[in-house]
């Protein structure tokens, strides 16, 4: 088995300065200490079949003959710089190494992992390999420090037969990557699939899930990801029509509206929806998400959120806000504007939306 690693940064790569962590630690000298079974080589043979979950490998590492490879992206960032360029970086290295690799693990910052784990999905969807991304609250030096429990974590689960697609390994759970989110500063769990399971729970042995058939339509030879103006507005009680119209002045691409529970708006005429439904017809993809991490939304259920849906606005399901967002930037990048971009919404594209035959 060959593994690929893609490291983007993040606190996993972060060692203390008197200006706070910042990227520099030395990964190339500390991954082969945490995965001995390993021994670093050019990524040039073609891949070979990793084994079922059924039939796990024993101990923490590999087969024999287990080999790995390491791309550092320049620059290292923390999380928090990364833009839709940035997942690009990562897609193409993990493109450039799909010829010789069996599994991907991608190192990144928390902060913004559960985004690039979502923008992976979608532009990933057809890669025969699975990807794991995976970081740290701590940093590798620090004592209790997560990181090498979390690398070590993703390369067993890939040596266990991780089902391809990308997922997101923290705290000894490995989730579907466009449905997690980060949920705590500081918890070594840091991260919470609200909608679905997790697909494996760390234990002695593992448990993983029952195998659920792949959903998603995918999008056959994606354009790369290019970056799209589209804010999230987090609506509050007493937001004015005035402060949202000057938020979508100049009108964006899309909007990501973050109501409350299942997508209610104040209903009054001259309130929220009525500047929605201005953007609509300039053209604006409107999208009304919930501020609760757990649900669906549904704008018919109570009159305050028709209104949005008349105006032409979209709900987003039961999409986290991180795979929302990279949806938007996803099919953008593909071109899509408007009415079409917000059908592209309610379509499952690569699992991170529970389709509307299959809801409760
Ligand atoms: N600020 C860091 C980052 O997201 C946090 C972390 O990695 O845990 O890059």
């Amino acid at each position: 088995m060959h593994i690929h690693f893609t490291y983007a940064g993040g606190t996993i790569g972060m060692t203390d300065s008197p200006r706070g962590l910042q990227p520099g630690a030395d990964l190339g000298g500390w991954l082969p200490r945490l995965i001995p079974g390993f021994t670093e080589t050019v990524c040039t043979r073609p891949p070979t079949i990793p084994p079922s979950p059924q039939s796990p490998a024993p101990g923490t590492s590999s087969a024999p003959g287990a080999t790995y490879s390491l791309t550092t992206l320049q620059p290292l960032l923390d999380s928090a710089e990364t833009t839709p360029y940035t997942w690009q970086q990562v897609i193409d290295d993990v493109q450039r190494h799909a010829g010789c690799a069996d599994a991907f693990v991608v190192l990144h910052g928390t902060d913004t992992m559960a985004y690039t784990a979502s923008a992976l999905s979608y532009a990933l969807f057809d890669l025969e390999q699975p990807v794991v991304v995976t970081g740290s609250q701590l940093p590798p030096g620090a004592t209790d420090s997560d990181a090498a429990a979390n690398l070590t974590g993703a390369v067993y689960a890939l040596t266990q037969g991780a089902p391809r697609g990308v997922h997101l390994f923290f705290g000894g759970r490995l989730l579907a990557g466009n449905r997690a989110t980060k949920t705590s500063t500081w918890s070594l769990q840091g991260f919470e699939s609200p909608n679905t399971p997790p697909l494996a729970v760390a234990g002695a042995p593992w448990h993983w899930s029952p195998r659920a058939p792949r959903t998603g339509v995918g999008w056959s030879a994606p354009l790369p990801y290019t970056a799209h103006d589209v804010p999230v507005i987090d609506m509050a009680p007493g937001l004015s029509s005035a402060r949202l119209k000057a938020a979508l002045t100049p009108a964006p691409v899309a909007v990501i509206v973050r109501a409350f529970g299942v997508g209610n708006l104040p209903a009054a005429a001259d309130g929220p929806v009525n500047v929605l439904a201005q953007a609509v017809r300039d053209g604006v993809t409107v999208v009304i998400a919930s501020q609760c991490p757990q649900g669906e939304v549904a704008l018919g259920r109570y009159a305050a959120g028709a209104g949005a849906a008349q105006a032409g606005a979209v709900g987003s399901g039961d999409m986290t806000l991180e795979a929302a967002y990279a949806k938007l930037q996803f099919l953008a990048s593909q071109g899509l504007r408007g009415a079409e971009l917000g059908k592209w919404m309610g379509r499952d594209l690569a699992g991170e939306l529970t389709a509307p035959a299959t809801r409760h």
